[in-house]
């Protein structure tokens, strides 16, 4: 039975979708991207409500406010750089509610279901199920519960994709035979089973790729189930969902120079990669107020931020730098790395609430020309995305991965807490270069004493 209220809310909630992503591409709108989300979702539930209204409506409202109760304190209080491992868990929640909707939908339907149904619906299980497993596994290496190390061992690629042979072959057995229930429960073993060797065996510097390409098949299985339960918002979402989390493994793999293959079956991580030398070598540390110094008399500075600013909080520091700066002259820019921080957008969200103004920020390829004409390059809490090792070490894990060139400053001032290496585990060359000047400490704190100690100068 149609009801032309549902039917047009459904509507309303699938542009509300589409307005959401196309706000969310930029951080001047991104705002108004999260309001149509959450509006659009809201109408969706209102819909589903009115449409689902005669069958255990109780369960439903039930099914709400358990969720409410729930995502609520999640969604408020995870700290922005636990938003990766955030978005994993509700990957888990999303395809294990899929997959287990399929199933009941199985055995609601079963024997006299038909073969393309059933066949959409095993694909849909496979995918929801091997997405449970490994996106709970990806929230466990990024939360820190499990080693970020990928678990490496010889034929690893065979048994994790003999899982998933025996995870088809049980499909197509359930689609020949569709009163055969103990191959759903193959198909399900095997699925979840091949999602924990998949991402178990991958490193946690790949994690948020690896999410983003899981969101992708959470993605599809939704779209799948919507095609069985014809349910067409739930297509249209899970479209927009499966498509999104495609494009963004894309970007990011790109801007690793990496592909999907490496990142999936490459088994990036398993060891810290220092330097030919690196034991040996010593890098320079300086002091705040030696760095003051230095800054005092730069023409034109660029702030290189990464992960440690997002962990340092230190957006509003940084920010009050530059101001300090551009009150004495200095010229000064922001350059932007593709996969500076957590997650695609990481830092210019963070700069846009310290109130930076957006001209201010330069993405990679237009501010690298510039790094050679630049007095001072101050990299906050950043390390992979500045690595030469990716320009110049042909057996480095970063190698041919886009950089931001900082050492091509005359001065490099380079701020974290140690000498220890980034995400990616490779030691930085960077630290033991004559023009970098290595100012240990926590980000909010060294910028702190830093714009203190220039106050404290005298003209
Ligand atoms: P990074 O390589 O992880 O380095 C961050 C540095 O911040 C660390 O070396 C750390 O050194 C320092 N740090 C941490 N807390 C700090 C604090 N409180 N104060 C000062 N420094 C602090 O980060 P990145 O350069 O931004 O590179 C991002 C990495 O994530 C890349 O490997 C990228 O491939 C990966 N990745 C990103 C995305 C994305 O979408 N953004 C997606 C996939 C992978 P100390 O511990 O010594 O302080």
């Amino acid at each position: 039975m149609t009801d032309v209220v549902v039917d047009s809310l459904y509507v309303v909630s699938a542009v509300l979708f589409v307005l959401s992503l196309k706000f969310m591409a930029d951080v001047r709108t991104s705002r108004a991207g999260n309001f149509c989300g959450v509006a659009g979702m809201m109408v969706a539930i209102g819909a589903t409500l009115r449409a689902y209204q005669t069958q255990n409506i109780e369960l439903l409202v039930g099914a709400v406010i358990v969720g409410v109760v729930l995502g609520s304190p999640i969604g408020l209080k995870v700290a922005m750089t636990a938003v990766p491992q955030r978005t994993a868990m509700s990957h888990a929640f999303g395809s294990l509610a899929v997959a287990l909707v399929g199933a009941a939908e199985y055995y609601r339907s079963a024997p006299g279901i038909d073969a393309f149904t059933l066949s959409v619906l095993s694909g849909e299980m496979v995918l929801g199920f091997l997405t449970f497993t490994g996106s709970t596994i990806a929230f466990a290496k990024l939360q820190g519960l499990i080693s970020g190390k990928p678990l490496l061992y010889r034929g690893r690629i065979y048994v994790s994709m003999g899982t998933l042979a025996v995870a088809v072959a049980a499909s197509v057995y359930l689609v020949a035979n569709p009163g055969q229930g103990t191959a759903l429960l193959v198909l399900a073993g095997a699925a979840l089973l091949f999602g924990f060797l998949l991402v178990i065996a991958i490193g946690g510097a790949d994690m948020p790729t690896v999410i983003a390409i899981l969101n992708s098949f959470a993605g599809i299985s939704a779209a799948a189930l919507g095609f069985v339960l014809d349910n067409r918002l739930l297509i249209v979402a899970g479209t927009l969902d499966g498509s999104s989390g495609l494009i963004l493994g894309i970007i990011m793999s790109r801007a690793m120079n990496r592909s999907f293959t490496n990142i999936l079956f490459g088994g990036v991580g398993a060891t810290t990669t220092s330097s030919p030398g690196a034991d040996s070598r010593v890098a320079q540390t300086y002091t705040a107020e030696d760095v003051a110094t230095i800054l005092r008399y730069a023409r034109s500075v660029i702030i290189a931020p990464g992960y440690g600013m997002a962990v340092a909080q230190a957006q509003h520091a940084v920010k009050e730098l530059a101001d300090a700066l551009q009150a004495r002259g200095t010229d000064v820019k922001y350059a932007i790395h593709p996969v500076a921080g957590r997650m695609p957008g990481h830092m210019n969200v963070l700069l846009a609430e310290a109130q930076v103004p957006y001209e201010q920020l330069w993405e990679m390829d237009k501010v690298n020309p510039l790094f050679p004409g630049t007095d001072v390059s101050v990299v906050v809490g950043a390390n992979d995305v500045t690595n030469p090792a990716a320009r110049t070490r042909a057996d480095s894990p970063l190698y041919g991965m886009p950089i931001l060139d900082v050492d091509k400053a005359r001065t490099v001032v380079f701020i974290k807490r140690s000498m220890g290496p980034g995400f990616s585990g490779v030691d930085n060359d960077l630290f033991y270069l004559p023009n970098t000047m290595m100012v240990l400490g926590d980000a909010k704190k060294v910028l702190t004493d830093l714009l203190a100690a220039m106050r404290n100068l005298k003209d």
